[in-house]
């Protein structure tokens, strides 16, 4: 079982006060790399979701002002650094992800709650004048209602700092549910929260059941932004839980990133940087290369330079030293990133670097693989492998490069190494992905906008954008 200071209360939290499931049952959280129980978090569902939403809602009858967003903002940031170490150790124990990666990620979390204390003033209400009718007009960007918060579980605590500092700053009050797998960052935070002096019912957190969760929020007349960031899949069936209710939604969905490089480009770079892409998380991030197109006559150069990399690197659990890959979430993703691979390999694909994954050996461990001679018709490049493999293409020319890295539903990522500045503009261009690495592998940032398109979703978050997520402009003329 985890002991930490910032588990003291493993329950869930409504209206300032932290809170056990009605029903008095628990759902167990497994550590990936272990199989240990680390703990067991209240099973909730849509009574405890429904009082959530209240608390929220009486929440929103106490607004606070700018000035005290901001100083709770610069707050709940300085936590996240003061606590990194213990907040990445949870991350670890329960997602599997090294530790430095764990604590980078806190650092990374507090950057969002950070960015919007230092840019709030933009929701500053401002002035106009109409000239004609000499009419004086304000626009207020008043706070949308309750919001709910949906997270998944490869990113506890950022994928939440990217709601909950947008949802902060707008003054609405949130109603958060976290993935069953990683429960106790958001718990941990939850802690934190605690001491920041929030108004009772200014942020909830339940966890269960999913799909009683979900419902309430869908329908609860209270709830009027949902905010989910997670598969393809379920944010599809948010859309029409929602539906009938005509609320905003927010979806950062599933993606399919390519990774272009052309023959002119920095080969090592390229491979540098593709190794810290695709591997972070042990290749469960939605930003992470999905599919390598390398041009066909830098193509055996490439290759060799990412095998070589990709054999180096150490797998295992992600609490020990010099550990650069963890294990993947469960046996079930285990399973299937094991049979894209095989499926690529029984096509015709060849393993250039990596083993085959044992059931018995390797547990939740995935073996990072580099496969050669694959095709944009096999599952491991139409799907969302969200493992440790790297399917490699070749392609003849810029407009093969660009038609392939299009031809898929989602939109989210996509990065492209040239040595051309010409090229690297017209490609971004003609790219369908809402962020765009241009000689870096480099993922999203706090100060600007992220988000998918096509199928990868709609809104924003990060940047001013998504600032104003969770506003609703109101403009009031006065005669
Ligand atoms: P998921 O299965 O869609 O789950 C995400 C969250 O939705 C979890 O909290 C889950 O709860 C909850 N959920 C499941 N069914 C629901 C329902 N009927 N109503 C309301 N909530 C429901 O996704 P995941 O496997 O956790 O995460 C991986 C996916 O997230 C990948 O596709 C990845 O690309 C995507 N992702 C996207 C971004 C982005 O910024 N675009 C970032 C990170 C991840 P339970 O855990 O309790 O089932």
């Amino acid at each position: 079982m985890i002991e930490s200071p910032l588990l003291e209360h493993v329950q869930g939290f409504i209206n300032g006060d932290w809170a056990q499931a009605q029903s008095g049952q628990t759902l167990a959280v497994i550590n990936p790399a272990t199989g240990e129980t680390l703990s067991k978090v209240p099973l909730m569902g849509h009574d405890e979701t429904r009082l959530a939403v209240e608390s929220a809602q009486s929440a929103l009858a106490q607004p606070a002002p700018i000035e005290q967003r901001r100083q709770w903002l610069n707050q709940v940031a300085d936590l996240h650094i003061e606590h990194k170490k213990e907040l990445g150790r949870i991350i670890t124990l329960e997602n599997g992800k090294p530790w430095k990666e764990a604590q980078a990620e806190a650092e990374y979390a507090a950057g969002f709650y950070r960015y919007c204390a230092t840019h709030i003033e933009k929701l500053k209400t401002r002035h106009l004048q109409e000239q004609p009718k000499n009419h004086t007009w304000t626009v207020h960007h008043r706070p949308a209602g309750v919001v709910g918060l949906i997270t998944p579980w490869n990113f506890p605590l950022a994928m939440i700092a990217k709601k909950l500092s947008a949802a902060l700053a707008a003054d609405c009050p949130s109603v958060i549910k976290p993935a069953e797998k990683t429960p106790l960052s958001m718990v941990a935070l939850f802690s934190l929260l605690d001491q920041v002096g929030l108004a009772a019912g200014k942020v909830n957190l339940v966890m269960g059941h999913a799909d009683q969760i979900g419902r309430v929020l869908c329908e609860h007349p209270a709830v009027r932004t949902i905010s989910f960031t997670g598969s393809t899949r379920v944010g599809r069936l948010l859309i029409a839980a929602t539906a009938p209710h005509v609320k905003k939604l927010s979806l950062e969905l599933g993606g399919n990133a390519p990774f272009v490089v052309f023959d002119d480009a920095d080969l090592d770079r390229a491979a540098e940087h593709l190794i810290q892409n695709k591997f972070r998380g042990a290749g469960q991030t939605c930003v992470c290369t999905n599919r390598v197109y390398i041009q066909r006559s830098a193509a055996a150069a490439f290759i060799e330079k990412v095998a070589a990399r990709v054999s180096g690197l150490k797998v295992g659990n992600g609490m020990e030293d010099g550990v650069d890959i963890g294990p993947l979430i469960d046996r079930g993703a285990v399973q299937r990133v094991a049979t894209l691979v095989d499926d690529a390999l029984t096509q015709g694909a060849t393993r250039v670097a990596g083993k085959a994954w044992s059931a018995a050996d390797d547990g939740c461990f995935f073996p990072p693989t580099v496969l050669r001679g694959v095709t944009d018709e096999m599952p491991c490049t139409r799907e969302e492998i969200f493992g440790p493999v790297l399917p490699v293409i070749e392609f003849e020319d810029e407009q093969d490069a660009v038609r392939r890295s299009n031809g898929t539903e989602y939109g989210l990522a996509a990065y492209v190494f040239t040595a051309d500045p010409k090229r690297a503009e017209r490609v971004a261009g003609m790219l369908q992905f809402g962020h765009v690495g241009l000689n870096t592998g480099a993922g999203p940032t706090p100060e600007a906008p992220f988000g998918g398109m096509k199928q990868s979703g709609f809104g924003r978050e990060g940047g001013t954008e998504g600032l104003f997520e969770f506003t609703e402009p109101q403009a009031i003329a006065c005669a």
